[in-house]
């Protein structure tokens, strides 16, 4: 029997058995999985934890295989029995093994049914399966064969583990262990009918990096398939009542105020929880979100984003490596912030030709011009200042796109800290509730969203989401704004002053929360890859996008810029 030998490897973790059938499918869905710690659970993966949770119960144990005696009974089961071998350099968990005598045979449960091909049992489950067999012939057993399992046709499959089988698992085994020795992502796979099934195709973006990297099969927009979900199933949970307790009864969050429940949502309809003021989350609910990897975002009452509570930093620590050297790099930050600018200012730019009632010839030329210019610019200083002229040129139009209401609703100049009147009121409210949609995106991501490229980590404030947030100011926050006032969803009774501070009511805020969020379930048609995507999916793709550029996939980083 011919075998690849393992070199001796400073990489000490073992293989675990799944991560070879992984690898056997796509080493890149490896490398996400077992490296960059990414997991998603899809229909599939929940559909086969369900389908697990018997053999998942450790019960039984196995015969000794060093025992001589005659005495033993003659077939064993074993469920959910753990082994490894620093040889092998391989560790696996068995579902169940049976044994005769000193014969033993890995069963492997699989969700689906026996596929309908020569020998119905695909690469990646046969090599798993034969690495729980090497594993148990590395303790002393006798093991021919394995049997797959398959749930949804109830039928087992029996694999043999030929000479040819043993040797592709140990060479697969190797080349696992070399591609996370050697680290770096491998590169998505090229138009494969795999990826649509792919639990990472959400992380992975095959299509889209593949595009955005000039591939063989996909040169055009029409040749990105849409495999990512257009839209996000869960919903931002949204408590601005004062007092208001935040709960966990069984899968249901629920709300309560001064003993009365006035709000529910199932946990899993829930993608993160925003609280506003003095509202209370229990430590129950606290920890079931944090399992859950659902944020707590923490306003203050008049909407300034205090902070998050998330659970266990993400472990994609190789991107934030990346993200860190990077940021201490001038040149590849300055690059970065000049597509994160010219982003936002064309962004500005075509709010402004689309909603003026007399599209301004000389702004729109100068805002142009100053798009043109961030390309000449060396320093974040100087763009700093293209940025802050642009702003100039396009806030001086900003009210003209306000259809005339209440006088108290005409907006001069953008302030802040506080605003002074209604529009920079909203204007600053959209500005928080888009950075806490970027926080959440980034963290998700794996980013540590306080380290930028552009803004500067000074102050403890959040860069790296300030960075992402530029390009969809213009296009998510003032279009909401804009809309509010032009549809007259908002009066002036929405509204409170104090001294030379003006904030929003409750109820105001209501108003304002549920124009965002629509815009955040509204779909476009992505202008790089031509599919419908909402934009809340969006923001999560552009940090992506982001870190693959960081970690060498994208020359350049691809900021929005919406036609
Ligand atoms: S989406 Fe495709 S390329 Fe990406 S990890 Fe999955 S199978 Fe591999």
């Amino acid at each position: 029997m011919s075998t690849v030998t393992t070199p001796p490897s400073e990489f000490q973790e073992l293989v675990p058995a799944r991560m070879l059938n992984e690898y056997a499918y796509c080493p890149r869905l490896c490398y996400m999985e077992w490296v960059q710690g990414e997991f998603v659970h899809s229909a599939d993966t929940l559909d086969g934890r369900l389908q697990h949770r018997r053999v998942d119960r450790d019960s039984g144990s196995l015969p000794d295989p060093d025992s001589t005696s005659d005495d033993e009974p003659e077939t064993l089961h074993a469920r959910s029995v753990l082994l490894s071998d620093d040889d092998l350099g391989a560790i696996a968990r068995i579902d169940l093994v049976e044994a005769d005598g000193h014969t033993v045979t890995p069963v492997d449960y699989k969700r689906g049914t026996v596929p309908n091909i020569p020998g119905n049992v695909y690469e990646p489950e046969r090599v798993q399966l034969c690495l729980q067999g090497l594993l148990l012939r590395a303790h002393g057993y006798r093991c021919d064969e394995g049997v797959i399992y398959f749930v949804g046709s109830k039928r087992r499959v029996t694999v043999a583990f030929d000479d040819e089988l043993v040797t592709r698992t140990r060479s697969l085994l190797h080349e696992t262990r070399v591609m996370a020795d050697r680290g770096g992502i491998p590169a998505p796979l090229e138009d494969s009918p795999k990826c649509p099934r792919c639990s990472l195709v959400g992380i992975c973006l095959p299509d889209e990096v593949t595009f955005l990297r000039g591939g063989r099969h996909i040169v055009k927009p029409d040749d990105v398939r849409r495999m990512v979900t257009v839209r996000d199933d869960a919903l931002p949970m949204y408590v601005i009542t004062q007092g208001a307790v935040v709960g966990k009864s069984g899968d249901t969050l629920t709300v309560r105020q001064k003993g009365e429940t006035i709000a529910t949502a199932r946990l899993l309809d829930v993608s993160s929880l925003s609280i506003f003021g003095n509202a209370q989350v229990t430590a129950q609910a606290t920890r079931e979100l944090l399992d859950r990897g659902i944020p707590i975002c923490h306003f203050t009452y008049g909407g300034w984003l205090k902070g998050t509570t998330v659970g266990m930093t993400h472990k994609n620590v190789e991107l934030r490596m990346a993200q860190f050297r990077a940021a201490a790099d001038r040149t590849l930050s300055l690059a970065i912030a000049q597509e994160m600018v010219t982003a936002k200012i064309r962004n500005c730019r075509v709010l402004l030709r689309r909603n003026h009632p007399d599209a301004p010839a000389a702004a729109l030329n100068e805002l142009d011009r100053l798009a043109q210019s961030v390309e000449a610019a060396d320093s974040l200083q100087t763009l700093l200042g293209i940025e802050g002229a642009a702003a100039r040129v396009y806030f001086a139009h900003f009210g003209d796109l306000l259809r005339s209401g209440p006088a108290a609703f005409d907006f001069r100049t953008r302030n802040r800290r506080p605003p002074k009147d209604p529009v920079n009121a909203v204007l600053s409210f959209l500005y928080s509730m888009l950075m806490r949609q970027i926080m959440v995106s980034s963290m998700s991501v794996g980013f540590d969203p306080h380290l930028g490229f552009y803004h500067q980590p000074k102050y403890g404030r959040p860069a790296l989401a300030l960075d992402l947030a530029e390009e969809f100011r213009p296009i998510v926050a003032d279009s909401v704004a804009l809309g509010v006032f032009n549809n007259g969803e908002l009066k002036e009774r929405d509204f409170l002053q104090r001294n030379e501070a003006v904030s929003l009511t409750t109820e105001g805020r209501r108003t304002v929360i549920r124009a965002f969020e629509r815009r955040m379930d509204s779909t476009i048609t992505h202008p790089l890859f031509g599919y419908s995507i909402s934009y809340k999916r969006v923001l999560e793709m552009q940090a992506r996008l982001l870190g693959r550029h960081l970690l060498g996939e994208l020359k350049t980083y691809p900021a929005f810029r919406t036609r």
